[in-house]
């Protein structure tokens, strides 16, 4: 039987974390956003401000539901204070750090609660291994900005209680979202399909066959919303890197997911992107 679920907790407030704790509290759940660092928090709740403002000003959403959403989200730097019945960790893709994170979290919540994980391209079998309850932990996969993209992968690792994976699917559907099942492999299915759109564009400007702008221009013209470099700018460049480390480890160094020595060099300069305000394009004016 599917767990009802109430109160949700999100680790982790960058990029993914405060889109996803903004979708969760305008869906009418209780939600506790948690960030080590304050200025995180600060940042996710001027997200959270500026987005539903913007909503009610294009019509799409009322002034009551704009109040009702920011009444249930709230922010904490106290980890002891995340007790809910579903954990959605949205931390640097990073094993280790996942593990860090949630073995503490398992610990002092009930038996029953959902720990689900935002991860873009780390094994669900491989998080939940390092846990007590496996058969709590599942992928809950949304992509980017989550308040706005439809898609959610519900990913089902080697342990995961089937209950578990219905419960998540159910909490995408009450968010609003199209939730897709999928088993546990590198990359799930959108990372794997889209970790060439990203490569293959910095392979072709590697060789200076086009430079970003016009690869940009070029795929946009041929029909997609954004160019790979754009893209890579809005998700971050060093997580974009982070995700093709993590690819092309998991599938054995097969040479189709080698990194980017153009990625490791806007990672080693600290050229994240948006958020830094420098990626492939400039941010700054
Ligand atoms: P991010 O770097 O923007 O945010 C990570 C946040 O985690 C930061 O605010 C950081 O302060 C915080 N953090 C670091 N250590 C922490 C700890 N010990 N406890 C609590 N918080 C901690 O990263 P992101 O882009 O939001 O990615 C998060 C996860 O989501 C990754 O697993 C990534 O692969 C996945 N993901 C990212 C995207 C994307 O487009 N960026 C899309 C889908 C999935």
């Amino acid at each position: 039987m599917s767990k009802s679920i109430q109160k949700i907790a999100v680790i982790g407030g960058g990029v993914m974390g405060r889109g996803i704790a903004l979708t969760a509290a305008r869906a009418g759940y209780e939600t506790i956003l948690f960030d080590i660092k304050e200025e995180m928090l600060e940042k996710a709740d001027q997200y959270a401000q500026k987005f539903l403002a913007k909503s009610v000003t294009k019509g799409k959403m009322s002034e009551e539901a704009r109040s009702q959403a920011l009444e249930k989200l709230s922010f904490s730097t106290d980890s002891t204070a995340l007790i809910a019945d579903c954990l959605i960790e949205a931390v640097p893709e990073n094993l280790a750090l996942k593990h860090k994170v949630l073995t503490p979290l398992e610990a002092q919540n009930a038996p029953d609660t959902i720990i689900a994980s935002n991860t873009s391209t780390i094994p669900i079998t491989r998080i939940a291994a390092g846990l007590e309850r496996p058969q709590q932990v599942v992928g809950m996969h949304f992509f980017n900005p989550a308040p706005i993209m439809k898609l959610v992968e519900v990913i089902s690792g080697a342990a995961t209680a089937p209950e578990v994976t219905d419960s998540v699917f159910s909490l995408a559907q009450n968010m609003g979202k199209v939730p897709v099942k999928t088993k546990d492999a590198p990359g799930f299915i959108v990372n794997r399909v889209a970790r060439q759109f990203y490569l293959e564009a910095q392979r072709i400007l590697q060789d200076q066959t086009a430079d970003h702008a016009a690869i940009d221009r070029l795929m946009k013209s041929s029909g997609f919303r954004m160019g790979p470099f754009e893209l890579m700018d809005l998700i971050g460049i060093e997580t974009n890197h982070e995700v093709s480390k993590s690819m092309y480890e998991a599938f054995f160094y097969e040479e189709r997911f080698q990194p980017s020595l153009v990625q490791q060099q806007k990672v080693d300069a600290g050229h994240y992107g948006r958020k830094t305000g420098k990626g492939f394009y400039d941010y700054t004016s």
